[in-house]
């Protein structure tokens, strides 16, 4: 593997830790008991609601990611699942997740 893609798989593998982190606070965060008063129960709800979001889009990323990973360890990162090509390491250091070439993804 050359250097360039172990330090893209190393931000990835950063950023999924963070992100893993980040969706067990969440988790933990909504299983919180809550309190019997009506107005605060409301303003529990808006929180879950917030974080409820916050985990989708953790865990969306995170699938992107663990996608991208498993694509570095079978050797298929740098080529286009559309026609093949390279993509370009400039590309794949501005947007880890693709798995596109410049070409396909226009
Ligand atoms: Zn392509």
């Amino acid at each position: 593997m050359t250097t360039d893609l172990t330090n893209i798989k190393n931000n990835l593998e950063l950023r999924k830790r963070v992100l893993l982190q980040r969706l067990s606070r969440v988790k933990s965060g909504m299983i919180q008991e809550h309190s019997a008063d009506w107005s605060e129960q409301a303003q529990e709800r808006q929180n879950d609601e917030v974080l409820e979001a916050i985990g989708n889009e953790s865990q969306h990323e995170l699938t992107q990611i663990n996608v991208a990973l498993e694509r570095i360890e079978s050797g298929d990162y740098t080529s286009c699942t559309d026609c093949g090509e390279d993509i370009s390491l400039k590309r794949l250091e501005a947007v880890p997740y693709t798995h596109l070439c410049i070409n396909c993804a226009e």
